[in-house]
């Protein structure tokens, strides 16, 4: 029995990290299965950036950089984050990560003591929780549900806010219901945090991806608000390069020095080739995003509609990001292919096994009896994903 670290039997493995390495077993063996489980958009990464990281190894631009990421890269955030959402940042207030993951990790390392209590709306991303334990913090889950919009409220987080309540972590687009707060929303529980002087992390990295009109706002631009946010985004999502690790946060001097301080005794610069790569993804012309959201929009509608007609799934109409937040708890308890569900990774695991459907379980989400799919698949993928699941499960 080897001895390890307090934090080993505190953290939990990454259940998104084991479905991709499952399903590339899969695709190893040569079976067919329909990805509707993952989260990696679909499309590749633009010429325009390819061309870059190529040309940065011919002129040998392969060596250490400043552990920030190099400034016209953080200028060029500067501007993308004027450009996209209206704030204003200076490029030392800026910290390039090695994805937007790390981004986080420094974020919640350098805000939270041991013993702080961090606030966690439900359903969450899969990784924050478990940074927050990594940090030695305690994270305060926040109910909502589908007829608030999978949203939290001033009025939901007040009853969980005391004196060790250190930060909120909001994150819209949200992965996996896809909710995007409105700027009157955004409103309210900014002036919230500023009352009872909470920090917010502010996750972005779905910010690219907004169908509902009035566009993205980002709670950094209230009033107040920039001087206690950070503001975590990243080119994965947006451009199709998850696979290159480059995410950023913006965030004041302070704690951005703090973040730096920790980067540079552990990664240090992210990847100089992929950080120029991700230069010339956002300063370059970005009129391909928006044939991109209009797919995705398109897209949205037919899984939606899709899982509509499968007996026993319930889902909203998602504004932003690219999955649909599935409520499978009529399948509670129910017996399917001769066995008992009785959480949504039961039925996740019949539909893989049986009709070679991969679904993400909403139980790292916090939602043991919903399921997530992702529309970032091809259209034909996703129909014949949406066909085999209802062959299994029935037609309402
Ligand atoms: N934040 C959210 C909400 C995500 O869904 C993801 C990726 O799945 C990330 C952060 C991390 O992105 P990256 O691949 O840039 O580390």
């Amino acid at each position: 029995h080897v001895q390890l670290a307090d934090w080993v039997d505190r953290v939990l493995p990454s259940p998104t990290a084991m479905l991709e390495s499952t399903v590339a077993q899969y695709q190893r063996e040569g079976r067919t299965v329909y990805r509707l489980g993952l989260g990696q958009p679909d499309f590749p990464t633009p010429d325009r950036a390819k061309a870059s990281a190529i040309q940065a190894i011919q002129d040998n631009f392969t060596g250490y950089t400043d552990t920030s990421g190099i400034l016209p890269l953080r200028e060029a955030i500067c501007r993308a984050l004027h450009r996209d959402m209206g704030l204003s940042y200076e490029p030392g207030e800026i910290v390039v990560t090695v994805g937007g993951k790390h981004a986080l990790f420094n974020a919640i390392c350098t805000l939270c003591r041991p013993g702080d209590e961090v606030l966690i709306p439900v359903p969450y991303w899969v990784s924050f929780p478990e940074q927050v334990k990594f940090a030695g913090a305690k994270p305060v889950f926040v109910q909502t549900g589908a007829s608030a919009g999978y949203k939290v409220t001033p009025e939901t987080l007040a009853p969980l806010v005391n004196e060790k309540t250190r930060l909120l972590i909001l994150n819209q687009p949200n992965n996996p219901s896809g909710a995007v707060y409105s700027a009157e929303e955004l409103s309210r529980l900014a002036e919230f945090c500023r009352e009872r002087d909470l920090w917010v992390i502010s996750d972005e990295v779905y910010s690219a991806f907004v169908f509902k009109p009035g566009g993205y706002t980002s709670i950094a631009s209230f009033p107040g608000m920039r001087e206690r946010t950070v503001v975590i985004n990243a080119v994965s999502k947006s451009y199709g390069m998850t696979g290159w690790r480059i995410g950023y946060s913006a965030a004041p001097a302070a704690v951005t020095e703090a973040m730096l301080r920790l980067q540079s005794h552990t990664t240090s610069n992210p990847s100089s080739i992929a950080q120029q790569a991700a230069l010339a993804a956002i300063d370059g012309p970005q009129d391909d995003l928006e044939e991109i959201r209009n797919e995705y929009a398109a897209r949205r509608v037919l899984l939606v509609e899709g899982v509509r007609r499968i007996k026993g799934l319930e889902c909203n109409v998602p504004e932003g990001a690219f999955y649909v937040w599935v409520d499978a708890s009529a399948w509670r308890g129910q017996t399917l292919e001769g066995r008992t569900i009785s959480t949504a990774d039961d039925l996740a695991d019949i539909l893989l096994t049986k009709v070679g459907v991969a679904v993400m379980p909403g139980t790292g989400f916090g939602s043991p009896h919903h399921i997530r799919l992702s529309y970032a698949v091809s259209r034909e993928e996703m129909e014949s994903g949406i066909a085999a699941m209802e062959s299994l499960l029935g037609s309402k």
